[in-house]
């Protein structure tokens, strides 16, 4: 298994332990669109997915690439006794700790306290209050207060150069603006990597959304002041270029 594939799968887990089950899902997929054999990440996706339906597919594609995989097994067991309704029991009857009128059968798993249904927060590892899945995203969102404007900084700076350079040149060459298609999404990577590297590789759960304005605000002061220094305007290729950057840089940086 490759590296990349390896560290989305690593992504994938912390994601999911956390409750973010859409970001452990992207995480999963895109491991699994670059190994489709990578069985860890089909065992990783088995735990966000929500219908029994996905969760038998992947389970089935473990044991095609493991046969004998003792978590697909389990899975499986598991999910053939759900489907098989259980002998109706009185269940017994708490209430829930932050609506104290309110009748619940689910407890937090992880700090054990009555929580009713809007009080509680399904994860892959069952359910949980919201006081403890803040906890642990704290922990997984761990940005401190300078991240924010460091990241938008350096993506800034850069996406002026960028901004300025890329659509010129590539406005330049004949058939330029397919040429901008091809270089947008690895420049614009590489700017989100420095951005993510000048952080020390923190984890903020707004990063994405700053560090994208940022990277338009930089790609529009960039061929504005080509304008301005040299009387050219290359909009065509300049507009494909930022839809493109936004793009890159709001999916690598989530
Ligand atoms: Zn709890
Ligand atoms: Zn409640």
């Amino acid at each position: 298994m490759n590296r990349e594939v390896e560290e989305l799968i690593r992504q994938g887990m912390a994601a999911a332990r956390v409750g973010e089950k859409e970001e452990a899902r992207r995480h999963f997929e895109e491991a699994l669109r670059l190994d489709p054999n990578a069985a860890a990440a089909w065992l990783g996706l088995s735990g966000v997915v929500d219908s029994p339906e996905e969760k038998r597919r992947c389970f089935q594609r473990v044991l095609e690439l493991e046969p004998g995989n003792a978590e697909a097994l389990a899975g499986l067991a598991w999910l053939d006794r759900q489907q098989t309704p259980a002998p109706a029991e009185a269940p017994e009857v708490l209430y829930c700790a932050n609506h104290p009128t309110v009748e619940t059968v689910l407890r937090c798993n992880r700090c054990n306290k009555p929580i009713c249904v809007k009080c509680a927060v399904q994860t892959p590892v069952g359910y949980r209050c919201k006081e403890c899945v803040a906890e642990l995203q704290a922990h997984y969102f761990n940005a401190q207060a300078w991240d924010y404007p460091i990241a938008a900084a350096v993506t800034l700076f850069l996406s002026i150069f960028v901004g300025a350079f890329l659509p010129w040149l590539m406005s330049m060459l004949p058939y330029g603006w397919l040429f901008v298609f091809f270089l947008t999404p690895p420049v614009s990577g590489g700017i989100a990597e420095a951005a993510r590297r000048a952080v020390g590789r923190r984890r903020g759960k707004y990063t994405w959304l700053t560090t994208s304005a940022a990277g338009v605000l930089g790609g529009v002061l960039g061929i504005l002041i080509l304008w301005w220094q040299i009387g050219v305007m290359p909009w065509l290729t300049f507009l494909i270029f930022i839809v493109l950057h936004a793009s890159t840089l709001s999916m690598r940086l989530r």
